[in-house]
């Protein structure tokens, strides 16, 4: 029997419903309009009302139209099949529902996120009689580049025994390919097809471990001064334009990961089509083909429902839990998660809470610290580790980073790579703020360097910010030449060209060599006969180690690139 409720007031995408039988708090609910079923969440429950956020337009439906609470948590679902996916907020595969109804998609109309006619090839993992926890292998399908884990289902408890296992061969994903017996005699039908609700971690490893080792983005400034873990979190803010999303195009092709996830949420309508006409064309430089071969993308964007912009997030960071549990690296990028959060501020406008700062919920805090530790590495009971990655982008309001989405953001993760409009003005890309800009996590290069090299970062600054006052002629030389050696380090190491195929990835073993080729020549001594001689030799170096970038690493030209440098820099070196 349907538990079944009556519509007693709508407001936007919020509709209050009487109930009689028992609700649950975040469960799928569907509001009745003209035959057609709307998804929706039950969000707060006030004595004999529920109060649902529905994932639609909420035009048609009417005090006394019928609500169906169905007692399940919204979910994902996961298995084979999800890579090279995109998809919305609900799942809904985005290009099969394009084909079923164009891009604007009808009303109640949610498409199965994995194909129920396609056969995967299953090799059993385990045999009969063995003993079993949540999350470990029984199986596995070859999925792209790596072999899909099919486990058992995360939501078992305890240890379980397999009582029958299918053999090698082709099955589809609803088809039982294991059955296991749980310690109360209770028989469990696997099938590759999971279903896990979005808003609760997958916990079925054995420990989590801390983040320790970088995970190398091949982005210079990120990994020299503010690099990120395998497995830690980093949130790029930065005003419109500034370039969050070419940077995260960037990480997602050159990262050291298995699988990327994007969650591109809630941005303008105009650039989630971006996304989705860039990001197919973007070639995976492992493999030479598309990276959408292990990439799964899921957008909203802000002409959709407030309610499914808000599930964007959670479905985004389940698929990434799922690719860890198999002890692959994952790196999950979500852009914008401002926008997630105006969702939130949205939802709870209209349950009339108390807001917190700019209107924001005062629980906004504990959603984002709540979202970014379902990042993190684990160790698999198998002793394999995985990792999920998690770098936010935040687009505050005239890039003004004291507001509370930024602050909240910057308490819990462990990098920050701020993004400076005047940077992205200069056209100094990557557009991040060395001097603002901090990790907490190693990186590829000695600390001892990164000191020297913030220290003459530092003051080369404030130097310039001097010479605005005074001129070049009320400058000492010696200043001047900090000022110099600043611009220096900025212009061949910390900007790199993202079009060029070899300056555009830097290696960290390439990374760490020439950073120390850079401070030692910075730290020797100088003598400049004057202001202008020091701007021409600084000129010459910087073309020549700019050009010195280009050359591919472990080829003659790289050596000869040092060489030149080398030979440049020893010029002034005051004996
Ligand atoms: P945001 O997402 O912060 O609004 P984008 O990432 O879309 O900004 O960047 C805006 C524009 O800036 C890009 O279209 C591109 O022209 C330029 N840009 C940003 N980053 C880079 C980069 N690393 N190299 C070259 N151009 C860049
Ligand atoms: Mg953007």
């Amino acid at each position: 029997m349907a538990n079944l409720g009556r519509i007693v007031s709508v407001s936007g995408a919020l509709i209050t419903a009487a109930f009689d039988e028992p609700v649950v708090q975040n469960e799928v609910g569907y509001a009745m309009v003209d035959g057609l079923r709307l998804k929706a969440e039950l969000i707060r429950v006030r004595g004999d009302y529920a109060d649902l956020q529905v994932f639609e337009d909420t035009a048609g439906l009417y005090v006394g139209s019928q609500v169906e609470f169905t007692g399940e948590m919204l979910i994902a679902e996961l298995g084979p099949g999800l890579l090279g996916q995109v998809v919305d907020g609900l799942q809904n595969p985005l290009f099969d529902l394009a084909a079923v109804s164009g891009y604007f998609l009808e009303r109640g109309r949610y498409l199965e996120p994995l194909d129920r006619e396609r056969s995967w090839s299953f090799t059993p993992r385990v045999e009969v009689g063995a003993s079993v926890r949540a999350g470990d292998a029984l199986g596995s399908v070859p999925e792209g580049e790596f072999e899909h884990r099919i486990m058992v289902p995360f939501a078992a408890s305890g240890w379980l025994t397999v009582k029958s296992i299918v053999q090698a061969g082709d099955y589809t994903v609803e088809h039982v390919v294991a059955t296991l017996e749980d310690e109360r005699g209770r028989v469990l039908e696997v099938t590759m097809l999971q279903r896990w609700p979005v808003k609760l971690p997958i916990r079925a490893y054995r420990e989590r471990l801390r983040p320790q080792e970088p995970l190398v983005t091949k982005i210079r400034i990120i990994d020299t001064l503010c690099p990120v873990s395998r497995g830690g979190t980093a949130c790029i803010p930065g005003p419109f334009g500034a370039g969050k999303t070419v940077l995260q195009q960037l990480m997602s092709r050159h990262a050291d990961v298995d699988v990327v996830i994007v969650a591109a949420c809630g941005e303008r309508a105009g650039e989630v089509v971006e996304t989705l006409r860039e990001f197919p064309e973007l070639v995976d430089p492992r493999t030479g083909r598309s990276l959408m071969e292990r990439t799964v993308i899921v957008c909203n964007t802000s002409s959709m429902p407030v309610a499914a912009r808000e599930a964007s997030v959670y479905t985004a960071v389940t698929i990434a839990e799922y690719y860890r549990q198999m002890g692959l690296d994952v790196l999950l990028l979500a852009d914008s998660t401002s926008r997630w959060a105006q969702a939130l501020r949205e939802v709870s406008g209209r349950l009339e809470e108390i807001p917190g700062e700019e209107a924001f919920p005062a629980y906004l805090e504990s959603v984002i610290a709540a979202f970014y530790e379902r990042g993190g590495l684990t160790q698999l009971r198998d002793g394999s580790q995985g990792s999920v990655t998690i770098v936010g982008t935040v687009s505050p309001a005239g890039g003004n980073f004291e507001e509370p989405v930024t602050q909240s953001t910057l308490k819990v993760v462990g990098a920050f790579m701020g993004l400076s409009r005047e940077r992205s003005d200069a056209r100094r890309y990557p557009a991040i703020d060395p001097l603002d800009s901090w990790s907490h996590y190693p990186g590829v290069v000695p600390a001892a360097e990164v000191a020297f090299a913030r220290t003459l970062l530092r003051t080369g600054n404030e130097v310039a910010q001097m010479m605005k006052v005074v001129g070049e002629e009320g400058t000492v030389i010696d200043d001047f030449v900090r000022y110099l050696q600043a611009e220096y380090l900025d212009a061949a190491y910390l900007q790199q060209d993202a079009f060029d195929a070899v300056d555009g990835a830097t290696g960290a073993e390439r990374q760490a060599l020439v950073f120390s080729e850079l401070v030692r020549l910075l730290r020797a001594p100088q003598r400049h006969a004057d202001k202008d001689a020091a701007r021409r030799h600084y000129q010459r170096l910087t073309q020549a180690t700019k050009e010195w970038n280009r050359a591919p690493w472990g080829t003659p030209e790289f050596e000869a690139g040092r060489d030149r440098v080398r030979e440049l820099a020893e010029v002034n070196v005051h004996a």
